[in-house]
């Protein structure tokens, strides 16, 4: 039953130097992990069919389904501060375009599809392990309701790939609002195409901010858009805890989606300078970092407009500086109301924004976890027996004691509103050390069980879910993950 997809693809209409065409590279003995068809459904796609033996030789990238149009898309990014002028898909390929049931056109992509003329030294494909990493922290994110690319489905490909070891290789079928990057833009700024970069920019204009194009200025609306949604996408990852990792140019969408995650992860105990990812050794990517470094992107961003923004550079430079002047408040505000929401408070104030900026100061001082901590405060603000459960995450449990009065006199107060401080407290969050478990299960054993049960309790990350406490907890000392890796 082969899978029928209503490809309509735009992406692969723009002029060839955008892309280079050509299909997936054929793997030897596909088997399928999941499809997911909540997901598959909403898009239009019959979940039985993706899941049937001709489901997964699409999935795999052995068989190009009728309509498509495979292109790896080209890009460039700074990575780690550095411009690199050519990145490009190396091991992606985008199949085409649908249209979903919400009239949002999406892109359909394979991970780790084989080699491309962007691969550089890369073989083009990707471990069995981040594939797992992907699928279950992005579906994570999407329960969260935070924006960010989806998992439609993973395949073991039945073909080795060498890392640091020997691994079992995958592809991963990655949904994605479109795959353009602040890094699609400095690929043509670097070669000084301007006419590829007005159409890319127009392209995005058209696909993703259509009402920039009634603005009296186009591109400077685009480039507020984007510093908007990302501004949002910013605040709404610092308040769940996450880190993304590599915040590199060519990782950032310009649609506002949370994009490739490789070593992402979420912070246990609370502490702005975590840095998890085995490849950020400067901490440039912390988890406190995360606003600055977007503000950082962005500016990248705006340079590459610059051509369009005004006919001489002075006033370019002008306009972007004040388009980018919109990110910091915007952040600040999204920030700010979503803590004031985490205590309870349904408006930010001057005076919750104390609050909780004093109780985050206590939080590092006492390792409390993030995600417990905040949730312990739901149920304890509508039951003082509640209490116990928070002041429990402080290694000196005074710290909460001497807080939590302000708190309680705040709430009586503000009226508090238990359903919205519930969800803006989640319980559950993909810990690091239970997503290396189901990871390992899986690559070491062959066991998927872990990796279909953690995604079960992170598809309902606001309920209390009694018969799954323990996926709430941090990890024991033992269990701890210090490092993440792309395993790239
Ligand atoms: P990432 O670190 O996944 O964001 O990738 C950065 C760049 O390296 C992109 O151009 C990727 O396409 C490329 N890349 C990553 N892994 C591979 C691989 N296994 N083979 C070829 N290219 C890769
Ligand atoms: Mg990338």
């Amino acid at each position: 039953m082969t899978p029928q997809f209503r490809f309509d693809n735009t992406y692969a209409k723009l002029p060839e130097r955008f892309f280079a065409r050509l299909p997936p590279t054929q793997v030897a003995a596909p088997q399928p992990i999941r499809v997911n068809v909540a997901l598959a459904e909403s898009l239009g796609l019959d979940g039985e069919a993706l899941a049937s033996p001709a489901g997964t030789a699409v999935l795999a990238g052995n068989v190009v389904p009728a309509g498509a149009d495979p292109v790896a898309q080209a890009y460039a990014g700074h990575q780690f501060g550095n411009f690199v002028p050519q990145l490009g898909d190396g091991r992606a390929i985008l199949l085409g375009e649908i249209v979903g049931g919400d009239g949002v056109r999406r892109d359909i992509t394979l991970k780790g599809a084989g080699p491309t003329p962007f691969s550089r030294r890369g073989d083009g494909r990707a471990a069995l392990g981040p594939v797992l990493r992907e699928y279950i922290v992005s579906e994570a994110m999407a329960a969260l309701g935070v924006p960010t690319t989806r998992a439609l489905a993973a395949v073991t490909t039945g073909e080795a790939v060498w890392r640091e070891a020997v691994l079992p290789g995958a592809v991963f079928t990655r949904v994605a609002a479109s795959h353009i990057r602040t890094g699609t833009f400095q690929y043509f700024a670097a070669r000084r195409d301007t006419e590829a970069l007005r159409l890319l920019a127009d392209y995005t204009i058209a696909r993703h901010y259509p009402e920039a194009a009634d603005a009296a200025e186009p591109y400077r609306a685009l480039l507020e858009a984007v510093a908007a949604r990302q501004a949002d996408l910013v605040a709404q990852w610092l308040l769940i805890g996450f880190i993304h990792g590599v915040m590199n140019t060519d990782n950032m969408s310009v649609a506002g989606e949370t994009i490739d995650y490789g070593p992402c992860a979420f912070m246990d105990a609370y502490d702005p300078g975590t840095v998890l990812s085995s490849i950020d050794q400067q901490g440039r990517y912390a988890y406190g970092n995360q606003p600055s470094i977007a503000h950082w992107n962005l500016t990248r961003l705006a340079e590459t407009l610059l051509p369009l923004l005004a006919d001489n550079e002075d006033a370019a430079i002008e306009t972007a500086k004040a388009a980018l002047a919109s990110f910091r408040p915007r952040f600040m505000a999204a920030y700010e109301a979503g803590l004031c929401r985490k205590l309870g408070l349904p408006a930010a104030s001057p005076q919750g924004v104390e609050l909780v900026q004093d109780l985050l100061q206590r939080m590092s001082e006492n390792a409390a976890d993030f995600t417990l901590t905040f949730r312990s405060l739901a149920d304890a603000a509508q039951d003082v027996a509640g209490d116990a459960a928070a002041r429990a995450q402080f290694t000196d449990p005074a710290a909460y004691d001497s807080w939590a009065p302000a708190w309680r006199q705040a709430l009586a107060n503000a009226g508090h509103d238990p359903v919205a401080m519930r969800h803006a407290n989640p319980a559950f969050i993909p810990r690091n050390h239970q997503v290396e478990a189901a990871i390992t299960a899986a690559v070491e054993r062959g066991d998927f069980t872990p990796f279909t049960d953690l995604l079960a309790v992170l598809a309902r990350p606001r309920d209390d879910q009694p018969e799954n406490a323990r996926y709430r907890l941090p990890p024991k000392p033992e269990e701890r993950v210090r490092a993440t890796f792309c395993g790239t």
